[in-house]
Order: structure tokens, then C-alpha cells, then sequence
């Protein structure tokens, strides 16, 4: 029974990884720290953790290289510990195989949330097969029937709509990057301009929220991407 979740914290800034690893370790995780790129890969391999932590500015190598490496031969779940302004940096963590970010400075519920997330999906991601249901809320989505529902009052979505709205509820709780959405609904080939999606996002959000400019379901991550609401547990 006394199998703790492992997470790995690489981040050269010592007081951080000190406050990660009180704090984890008062949550039952074991947390080890590494303070440098090629320290953090070894202790990956070496670890198989269940969640990695991942500051981005290392004194040997920049962090997106690291998350390449690490993907080389493991599939865990990396979660960026990113500066405020950084956005087209958290963009290339995530389309380079990071899960999630982080942003400094956090408080403790952030990052227990985030470690939890990145958990749950490694988790499900594997075992989730159709004939799940999302529910958040009042939202429920039926995969099987391809069914929305609010408050049990059908929304009619369009085929594109629909295609968006379930893939991130099917990543809910994660933040999906423009690039990887517009991958996923219009293919390789398409245009990588965000009008099209933004479009789209709109009409979504008029059909589904009370508020669109303050959405409940969806959020958007300015600059980055955008964020479907955790499933109630
Ligand atoms: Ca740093």
C-alpha cells in the first residue's frame, strides 16, 4: 500500500525545488530534484516517475530539448514551470510533447491541481474507450451518440463544431495549443492562420454559454491555446 506517486523537479533556483518538495512531500508524493537538464534525464530514466516538473531556463540545456529527449523513451506526463510572458515558449513546450504548464510565481492548490490533472489524464488517456460520458456541470457529452446536452437541453453543434468541442473535452483539463487543435480538425495540410478556429470557438460559445465573453466551459489561454473545464470527479 505505501506506493507513493514520484515526481521529479528539474529547476536550477534551489528555494523552488525546496518549496515543490515540501509541498509534495505533505501531499504523499515523493518529489527528487535535479538541478540541471542532464541530472533531470538520468533521474528520469532511472525513476520512471509518474509526473515530471520541468523549468525551461536550465544552466546546461534549454528545456524544450529536454522535453524532446525525455520523449524519446518515455511517455510521462511533463508539466512546464514557465515564466509569465512566455508565451510562445509554453506553444513550443507543448507541441514538442510537454502536457501542461505551470506559471510562476504558483501557490500550492495550483500545482496540487495541475500534478493531478496530469495524472488523471496519463491515467485515462490509455483505458478511456467509447461509450464515456464528459460531465462538467451542466454540460454532458455523449461520444457514443455524439450527443451535447446543457442542463439536459440538446445544443446543436455542427460537424466542425462538434469535432472541436470533443476533442477537448476529451483533454479536458489540459491545454490544447492552436497548432495542435487546428492539426487534429483540419488535417496537416491546413492553413495554420487561427481565424478559422477563433470562427468557430465563437459560434461555440454563443450556442453553449450564458456568457460568452466570461466563458464557464471553455477558456481561453491568451496566446497559447485553449482549455476545456475538468470533468467532475
Ligand atoms: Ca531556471
Amino acid at each position: 500500500m505505501n506506493h507513493k506517486l514520484t515526481v521529479v523537479i528539474i529547476e536550477d533556483e534551489k528555494n523552488i525545488c525546496a518549496f515543490i518538495e515540501t509541498t509534495l512531500a505533505n501531499h504523499d508524493y515523493k518529489a527528487i530534484s535535479a538541478y540541471t537538464a542532464k541530472d533531470g534525464i538520468s533521474c528520469i530514466a532511472s525513476n520512471c516517475p509518474d509526473v515530471v516538473l520541468l523549468d525551461l531556463g536550465l544552466p546546461d540545456m534549454d528545456g524544450i530539448q529536454v522535453i524532446r529527449e525525455v520523449r524519446e523513451f518515455s511517455s510521462v506526463p511533463i508539466l512546464v514551470i514557465s515564466a509569465r510572458t512566455e508565451e510562445s515558449e509554453k506553444v513550443n513546450a507543448l507541441d514538442a510533447g510537454a502536457d501542461d504548464y505551470i506559471t510562476k510565481p504558483f501557490g500550492t492548490s495550483e500545482l496540487l491541481a495541475r500534478i493531478r490533472t496530469a495524472l488523471r489524464h496519463s491515467q485515462t488517456s490509455s483505458s478511456r474507450g467509447s461509450g464515456s460520458v464528459y460531465r462538467s456541470g451542466d454540460l454532458e457529452i455523449d461520444f457514443d451518440k455524439r450527443l451535447v446536452t446543457i442542463g439536459g437541453q440538446e445544443i446543436h453543434l455542427t460537424q466542425i463544431e462538434y469535432k472541436l468541442v470533443s476533442l477537448l473535452a476529451l483533454n479536458a483539463g489540459r491545454v490544447l495549443t492552436y497548432d495542435f487543435i487546428i492539426n487534429h480538425i483540419w488535417g496537416p495540410y491546413a492553413d495554420s492562420n487561427n481565424q478559422i478556429l477563433r470562427v468557430n470557438m465563437a459560434h461555440i460559445r454563443r450556442k453553449m454559454e450564458e456568457n460568452p465573453a466570461d466563458p464557464k466551459y471553455i477558456s481561453t489561454e491568451i496566446g497559447v491555446g485553449y482549455r476545456m473545464r475538468e470533468p467532475d470527479a
